[in-house]
């Protein structure tokens, strides 16, 4: 009789390595010339706090910033069209990110590469 897995009710994640130098960067870069405030993102996730997408959508920018700086850019056309572009997470950034256009520069860099 085959043993059944017993359900502690959490599971063990997936490892997952980045391999930083074997990603593209050239996305990040062409994001960054048009809006040089990139640099200035801490990962604090304030914006993502307070987003209005997040309210109905696995939505996060915080998260968004980081895969585009890691290069890992496949999925995110998909992801910045469920912003809604209303400007509240401009309002909190502590570090003042352009965040509105942050993610239309993401948008135009990363949808014509994923069309
Ligand atoms: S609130 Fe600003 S600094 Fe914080 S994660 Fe968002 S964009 Fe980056
Ligand atoms: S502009 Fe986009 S990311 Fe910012 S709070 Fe609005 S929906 Fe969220």
């Amino acid at each position: 009789m085959e043993k059944k897995a017993r359900q502690f009710g959490y599971t063990i994640t997936r490892d997952r390595q980045i391999d930083y130098d074997a990603n593209k960067h050239d996305i990040s870069k062409i994001v960054a010339a048009a809006e040089p405030s990139l640099n200035l993102c801490i990962s604090c996730g304030t914006c993502s706090a307070t987003c209005s997408a997040a309210l109905f959508t696995d939505f996060s920018l915080r998260h968004v910033i980081l895969l585009l700086r890691r290069g890992e850019t496949s999925g995110l056309a998909k992801e910045v069209a469920k912003c809604m572009l209303c400007g509240k997470c401009q309002l909190v950034c502590p570090r003042n990110v352009s965040t509105r256009n942050l993610i239309i520069q993401i948008s135009k860099a990363v949808i014509p590469a994923q069309l």
